[in-house]
């Protein structure tokens, strides 16, 4: 694959700093840089540190959180704040990984607002939009979409939008075994595209798919122009599994 592609690997509630440091020097160990290859670690946040520590002599990784407060700091026992996962080595920060929306009850505006405040911090956020099996097999699988780009797509100020990155991440298709196909998935990243595109945003803003990906699909995926990307939760949490997953491409 010719394009710059990035490879993401969400491990949400595992590997704490111990694993994590295992993991990372495993892998590290059986991976180089590769041109037009981008790999993205989304640990825990106690991970954070020791992921971007192992990672720094690596130019090809970055390290981000998978969710932030908006506001910098303040009394909000049990959050996060931008200023502290920076300072652990974050340069990317999740927003609105269906997790944090159907679990949490993250709304759109929440969404939207950590975003926002990710981009004033200088951090890029990996903002995912996706649909529910309810929604697809209902035929509003589009509303669902652009229900949760619009308020983004809204709040973002014009100036940030070029360190916009996106992932299609239909709700259905994470941690089920069930990806949805090259042609689902491309057919939904025509659409991000477009609305994007006729919002004004310039340039070719990344979308990544994820939602069971592994080594068995993720060249077929991946064959699709319309893809930048994955982000992969199961499979990147084994490190010669996720080696031999950014290896294919
Ligand atoms: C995810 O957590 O974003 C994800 C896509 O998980 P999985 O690859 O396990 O479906």
């Amino acid at each position: 694959m010719s394009r710059p592609l990035i490879y993401a690997a969400n491990w949400k509630m595992n590997h704490g700093p111990g694993a994590a440091r295992s993991f990372m020097a495993r892998f590290l160990a059986v991976t180089e840089p590769a041109p037009e290859r981008a790999l993205w670690f989304f640990p825990p946040a106690v991970s954070l540190t020791p992921v971007a520590e192992a990672a720094s002599a690596r130019p090809d990784i970055r390290v981000g959180a998978q969710n932030v407060h908006w506001e910098p700091k303040g009394a909000f026992t049990g959050e996060v704040s931008i200023p502290m996962v920076q300072e652990a080595g974050a340069r990317v920060v999740l927003t609105g990984h269906s997790e944090r929306r159907h679990l949490f009850g993250e709304t759109d505006e929440q969404v939207a607002r950590k975003a926002v405040a990710v981009l004033k911090a200088g951090l890029q956020p990996l903002a995912c939009l996706g649909e529910t099996l309810a929604e697809r097999e209902g035929g509003r699988t589009e509303h669902a979409i652009l229900r949760q780009l619009d308020p983004l797509l809204d709040k973002v100020p014009p100036a940030d939008w070029a360190r916009l990155v996106l992932a299609y991440e239909p709700v259905w298709a994470i941690g089920t075994g069930r990806n949805a196909t090259p042609d689902d998935a491309a057919q939904v990243h025509e659409l991000i595209r477009f609305t994007v595109g006729r919002r004004g945003v310039p340039g070719r803003v990344p979308i990544l798919y994820g939602g069971s990906v592994n080594a068995g699909n993720v060249l077929a995926l991946l064959a699709r122009p319309e893809l930048d990307g994955v982000l992969v939760g199961g499979a990147s949490l084994d490190a010669d599994g996720w080696a031999e997953l950014v290896g294919l491409g």
